[in-house]
């Protein structure tokens, strides 16, 4: 059979040498007699794995002290209330910058908690807003912002400088992808199934002094506090994706880290735009300047076309590649663990049936 590649959204391809390792490891990790599946996550086996992840993620994102990452459980969604829950109480406001379809899921979420300013909506625009265009609440108790919209294909080229107002990013279609300054952010979080790991573990990088301000009513399970202070053990944690998420950490330790996968995310990007760009055959609808390195969607100039197309991209091992409903068209997906070698055949078959059916 010859080569498959995936292009799925999320959850997405993993690193083929990660998945091999799980494989060696499936029924016996390391001698322990047992799959880590079956380990407790209190035992000393599972500890050892759970601190190791957070280790080499601390050194790959070089995270400062005074950031807690929290191992953590309902996905992206659940921190579109999570934040609101635990840190708008103290103004009751918060600014949303609106990019698109994350966003306004992140921004119907958080109305139920207080008063919401949309400060920038080009949710329809296929663009970021002009960073001198943003302007923020005074008394906004943090600004959030989704620096990659997955579905849209527009990632933001600049951070928000929001000064002293806490910036929080969902980064889950981004995160991993190249080095950020993590020092910008009161918030990180990511659902994990597109750059980290299997679904099933969220992962939330948040500065210390802005955890332990949700209310009373807070559930337990929604407070950082709690989640904080138990090292992300107050229940039990997705113990295998996040052993499998320590796995991949590995694996970009062992690939030359997010200065590396920087590199080689833009040169996958370029090359993908490229023949977008050069064959009238194929569009893309972004602003060149906030073109996804992640996800990116583009049309055929016929969308009468399109089923065929995904049909024998199926046919030639490049898969999922049918675009999001509200976007239609395409969407090639091309995590960190897409290998070069992937797009490069994506863009051979897009010259090809170009040229059959020019
Ligand atoms: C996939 C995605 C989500 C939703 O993540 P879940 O883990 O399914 O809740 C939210 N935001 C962005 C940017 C995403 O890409």
């Amino acid at each position: 059979m010859s080569r498959i590649y995936n292009f799925s959204a999320g959850p997405a391809t993993l690193p083929e040498a990660v998945l091999q390792q799980a494989q060696d490891e499936l029924l016996d990790w390391h001698g322990a007699g047992m799959s880590v599946m079956e380990m407790s996550h209190r035992g000393k086996e599972f500890m050892s794995i759970a601190e190791q992840a957070e280790t080499d993620l601390r050194e790959i994102m070089a995270i400062p002290d005074n950031y807690k990452v929290l191992f953590l459980q309902g996905g992206a969604s659940s921190q579109f209330a999570m934040a609101p829950l635990n840190l708008m109480g103290r103004t009751g406001k918060a600014d949303y910058i609106n990019t698109g379809s994350w966003s306004k899921k992140a921004i119907a979420e958080a109305r139920r908690y207080g008063e919401v300013n949309v400060i920038a909506d080009t949710s329809s625009d296929f663009k970021a807003p002009a960073e001198e265009d943003l302007g923020f609440s005074r008394d906004a108790a943090y600004v959030h912002y989704t620096p990659n919209e997955t579905i849209q294909g527009v990632e933001f080229p600049y951070i928000p400088d929001t000064g002293d107002i806490p910036l929080v990013a969902d980064m889950s279609s981004t995160i991993l992808s190249r080095p950020v300054d993590a020092s910008k952010f009161g918030i990180i979080y990511a659902g994990a199934q597109k750059n980290i790991g299997p679904a099933g573990l969220t992962l939330v990088i948040i500065r210390e002094d802005l955890i332990g301000h949700a209310p009373e009513s807070c559930p337990a399970m929604l407070d950082y506090k709690i989640h904080a202070d138990a090292d992300s053990m107050y229940n039990t944690p997705p113990t295998y994706a996040w052993y499998l998420a320590g796995l991949v950490f590995q694996w970009l330790k062992d690939n030359g880290g997010l200065d590396a996968m920087a590199a080689i995310n833009a040169r996958k990007a370029a090359a993908l735009y490229a023949a977008i760009d050069d064959l009238d055959f194929y569009a893309n609808p972004v602003d060149p300047a906030c073109r996804s390195r992640m996800n990116v969607p583009f049309t055929l100039a016929d969308a009468g076309l399109d089923a065929r197309f995904l049909e024998e991209a199926a046919q030639a091992g490049l898969k999922t590649l049918k675009g999001h409903r509200s976007v239609g068209g395409m969407r090639a997906s091309i995590y960190n663990a897409m290998p070069e070698a992937g797009v490069q055949a994506l863009i051979d078959f897009m010259h090809e049936f170009a040229q059959r059916n020019a």
